[in-house]
């Protein structure tokens, strides 16, 4: 059997947190290094790696969880604003294998951002990647 992740052994207990919720397939606590009051993350009970080998049953449950964590976060900090990240990989910004959705409140005073360098989308490598990923969807 595979190493139990960090999270894992947070949602066996082994490891304590600011519990939020739970349920059959999620589990939500407070994030130990937040980048503002109340940013929270939300992990699948499953431990896949990333979100892209997460089961449909976990991925729904994600996506229920989601908005219903949000409103409360939302409603309980006050926040006039949040963000949702969810980083796949250790060079996308990955720290714990194990899929997980930051939701990260902001407030008027908050000064955090996720600012990137977009460019134009070249419309032939546009039309390229598009027929690979609808291979790939397709198959
Ligand atoms: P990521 O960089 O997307 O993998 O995010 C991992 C997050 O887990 C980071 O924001 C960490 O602050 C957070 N984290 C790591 N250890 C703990 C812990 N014991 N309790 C709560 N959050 C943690």
């Amino acid at each position: 059997m595979s190493e139990r992740t960090l999270f894992t052994r947070i949602i066996e207990g082994e490891i304590p947190c600011y519990k939020l919720y739970e349920n059959e397939h999620v589990f939500a606590f407070l994030d130990i290094n937040p980048l503002s009051k109340g940013h929270t993350l939300l992990v699948s009970k499953e431990p896949a790696p990333s979100i892209d080998q997460l089961s449909p049953d976990s991925a729904a449950a994600i996506g229920k969880a989601l908005p219903i964590l949000s409103h409360a976060i939302k409603e309980a900090t006050g926040a006039i604003a949040y963000n949702i990240i969810q980083n796949n990989g250790r060079e996308a910004g990955m720290t714990v294998p194990h899929v997980h959705f930051h939701i990260i409140p902001k407030y008027a005073e908050s000064k955090h951002s996720f600012t990137w360098e977009p460019e134009s989308l070249d419309t032939s490598e546009g039309k390229t990647i598009v027929d690979a990923i609808r291979l790939s969807l397709n198959e």
